[in-house]
C-alpha cells in the first residue's frame, strides 16, 4: 500500500512527510518509551498531538500553564479532550515562587529588562518543565528550523545538556505551509489565535500579532532584540549569523 493510500486526505508529497513523521515518532517510542511531547498547544504541537493520539501512541503529551495564557490557548485543552478522548497533562508554576516574584518586581516586570523577563520565564516555564521532564529519558518538541534566527540549525535529535536528557525535534525540516496543509487536510483542532495573526503564541502579555513580512516569532517578546527570544525551554538554540543562513 502506498503512503498516499494510507493518508488519502494528503497529496503525495505530504503523505510521504506524514508517513516519515509517524515512523520517526514510532522510533522515538521504541527507543524511549517514557518520552513525552512538550506542547505549547500551538499548530506544530497540535499536529504532533494528532499523530500520537489519533495514531494510538501511548506517549504522553503535556503543557505548561504559566498562569498568563490566553483563554483561546486554554480552550485548546478542551478541544483535544473532545476530539481524542484523551487529556493533555498540565504542569503549573510553584504558586509561592510566583507570588514572591510579583510582590518584589510587580506583575509586569518582564517589560523592564531581559533579566526580569527571563526570571519570570524561569519560574513560570523552566521550573515546571524540569518537573515535567524529571525521570524521563527524552522529550519531543514541535520546533522547526524556519521559525526564527535561533532555530536555523535545529537537528532532528540532540543531547539536551541543559535538562540532562535526549531531545527530539521531528518537525525540524517542515515548513509553515506543510504544517498547515496537514492540519487542514486532517481537520486537526488548533488555537483560533493562529487565524488572528499569531503564528507563535506564548503568554498573553508577551505575545502580539505579527505584521506582514515579519519573522514568525516577531510577536514574542517584541520589545527585545531577536537574539534573546527564547524562554529557557530550548537553551541549546543559538543565533546563526545571517551570512551563514543564505543558501
Ligand atoms: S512569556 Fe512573559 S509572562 Fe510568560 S513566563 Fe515568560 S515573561 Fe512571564
Amino acid at each position: 500500500m502506498t503512503t498516499t493510500e494510507l493518508s488519502p486526505q494528503l497529496d503525495a508529497a505530504l503523505a510521504v512527510r506524514w508517513h516519515e513523521l509517524n515512523e520517526r515518532l514510532a522510533d522515538i517510542r521504541r527507543r524511549y518509551p517514557d518520552a513525552a511531547l512538550a506542547s505549547s498547544l500551538a499548530a506544530e504541537d497540535m499536529l504532533l498531538t494528532h499523530a500520537l493520539y489519533a495514531g494510538g501512541s501511548d506517549l504522553e503529551v503535556f503543557t505548561l500553564d504559566t498562569g498568563r495564557l490566553h483563554a483561546e490557548t486554554l480552550g485548546v485543552l478542551d478541544a483535544v479532550r473532545e476530539r481524542y478522548g484523551r487529556e493533555v497533562t498540565v504542569y503549573r508554576p510553584d504558586a509561592g515562587a510566583v507570588e514572591r516574584h510579583v510582590a518584589e518586581h510587580g506583575a509586569y516586570a518582564f517589560y523592564e529588562s531581559v533579566a526580569l523577563r527571563r526570571a519570570c520565564c524561569q519560574i513560570r516555564k523552566v521550573a515546571p518543565l524540569k518537573r515535567a521532564l524529571a525521570g524521563r529519558g527524552a522529550w519531543i518538541t514541535g520546533q522547526r528550523r524556519s521559525q526564527s534566527t535561533t532555530r536555523g540549525e535545529l537537528p532532528f535529535e540532540e543531547d539536551d545538556a541543559a535538562f540532562g536528557l535526549y531531545k527530539f525535534n521531528p518537525l525540524a525540516e517542515w515548513d509553515e505551509e506543510e504544517v498547515w496543509s496537514v492540519i487542514r487536510a486532517l481537520g486537526i483542532p488548533y488555537n483560533p489565535l493562529h487565524d488572528q495573526g499569531y503564528p507563535s503564541i506564548g503568554c498573553e502579555p508577551c505575545t502580539r500579532a505579527i505584521r506582514p513580512g515579519e519573522d514568525l516569532r516577531a510577536g514574542r517578546w517584541w520589545w527585545e532584540s531577536s537574539d534573546s527570544k527564547e524562554c529557557g525551554l530550548h537553551a541549546g538554540n543559538r543565533v546563526i549569523p545571517v551570512v551563514a543562513r543564505v543558501e
